[in-house]
């Protein structure tokens, strides 16, 4: 039963994957990856108890455009780098230059600055050497 704050187990699975999991799983795989410990959870629990870790704040969600939502169990601030050809997503340990550089462009706009997000692209070492190979 589901009583109080108590994690469920089956969430408590889901977030313990999803924090090994360095992939930045998507739901799928998140699913994929669970069934093996929880071979009769349905994809809608997965969807439902993301959805809940993410609203407490135990995971991070990453949405980049046009691509399917990610799940990242790192709360830490970094940025993330995704291949324009398999779509892996790689962490980019933050940059304080990065940030210094916003800090001082806002200054005068008397905004604060609170978080920053950046989407890079390029193309991964595994899919680089894949083009080497095919010259
Ligand atoms: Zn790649
Ligand atoms: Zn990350």
């Amino acid at each position: 039963m589901n009583t109080g704050k108590r994690m469920t187990r089956q969430r408590r699975i889901i977030l313990d994957d999803i924090r090994k999991n360095r992939i930045h799983p998507t739901a799928d795989e998140v699913y994929k990856s669970v069934r093996k410990r929880l071979p009769r959870i349905s994809l809608g629990t997965v969807y439902r108890n993301l959805d809940l870790l993410a609203r407490t704040g135990e995971i991070r969600k990453i949405s980049i455009a046009g691509k399917q939502m990610r799940f990242d169990g790192d709360k830490s601030d970094h940025m993330h780098i995704t291949c324009v050809r398999c779509g892996k997503l790689t962490d980019i340990p933050d940059d304080p230059r990065y940030c210094d550089v916003c800090r001082e462009t806002l200054a005068d706009s008397g905004f604060v600055l609170q978080s920053v997000s950046v989407e890079l692209f390029g193309v991964c070492p595994d899919c680089r050497e894949d083009e080497d190979e095919e010259r």
